[in-house]
């Protein structure tokens, strides 16, 4: 479901808000604000991409399609990231599966409209190079996870992320859903799920899991969960241009590395 939304404030996402007044007004003059609902496809795998998108809530799975259907979560994203935002360098065709897992509100801006705005703001054009990178991180850590380790802590990892991005403990998540995600068989994520319900960790009714017992979960699943939360977050939003002391230090450093070698840069 797609729907006009205007109550939500783009500086909920964490990319708007680090960008300064000047760069983020390039991006609100052609935004629009909507609603998406679970389950929604923002862009599919193959698909050249039209709209470049800013979640100011819930979270976005992207997903590597193989030839016989099977999918695999790659990387997720929240209010701490864009889908799409390589376009403004010339990317239009996405690699991925970009669906909706937690509902949420997003700022749309056409393709066409993002790569003007890229072109006129060194910080659109950082922030979206940097927001790319946190992706590759966060693909580079689920592969070795996916290979390593078990199905149980991939879940459990899931699940973390899940309630992370939802801030709750309630989450719409059928298990044919988190199959698709984790790359695996149903039959093999009821069976990790009855097995922690009997343990007492979470409780699942119709496409619902409650999380009854997050300190377990924590313990169970593995370090890459702790990886991931490194990368992703507002300590990773470090583009020189951004808004925040740390990032306005950044950028002193970069322009202080570029004036060593001979060169000049333009940061708006
Ligand atoms: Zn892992």
């Amino acid at each position: 479901m797609l729907c006009l939304s205007s109550k939500s404030d783009p500086r909920k996402n964490q990319i708007l808000a680090n960008l300064k007044d000047d760069a983020f007004e390039l991006l609100k003059l052609h935004s629009s604000i909507i609603y998406l609902d679970k389950g929604t496809v923002i862009c599919e795998a193959g698909d050249k991409a039209d709209h470049v998108y800013f979640p100011h809530d819930g979270m976005v799975s992207l997903l590597a399609i193989m030839k016989n259907g099977q999918t695999v979560e790659t990387s997720t994203v929240g209010r701490d990231g864009v889908i799409g935002a390589m376009v403004g360098l010339g990317h239009f065709i996405s690699s991925v599966r970009a669906i909706v897992q937690l509902p949420m509100n997003v700022s749309r801006i056409p393709a066409a409209r993002f790569r003007q705005a890229t072109a006129k703001s060194k910080a659109i054009e950082w922030a979206s190079i940097h927001y790319n990178e946190v992706l590759l991180s966060q693909t580079r850590i689920l592969v070795a996870c996916n290979t390593f380790h078990s199905i149980e802590k991939r879940f459990c990892r899931m699940l973390l992320r899940s309630a992370d991005y939802s801030q709750g403990t309630s989450l719409r998540l059928t298990q044919e859903f988190m199959a698709q995600l984790l790359g695996v068989r149903r039959t093999s994520v009821t069976q990790v799920a009855d097995r922690l319900q009997r343990m007492g960790f979470i409780s699942l009714s119709r496409g619902l899991i409650h999380i009854s017992n997050r300190e377990a979960l924590e313990t169970l699943t593995c370090g890459c969960y702790q990886s991931l939360l490194k990368i992703a977050g507002p300590e990773t939003l470090l583009w020189p241009g951004a808004v925040s002391p740390m990032a306005q230090a950044s950028e002193m450093a970069v322009q202080r590395d570029v004036r060593g070698l001979g060169h000049e840069t333009e940061v708006s």
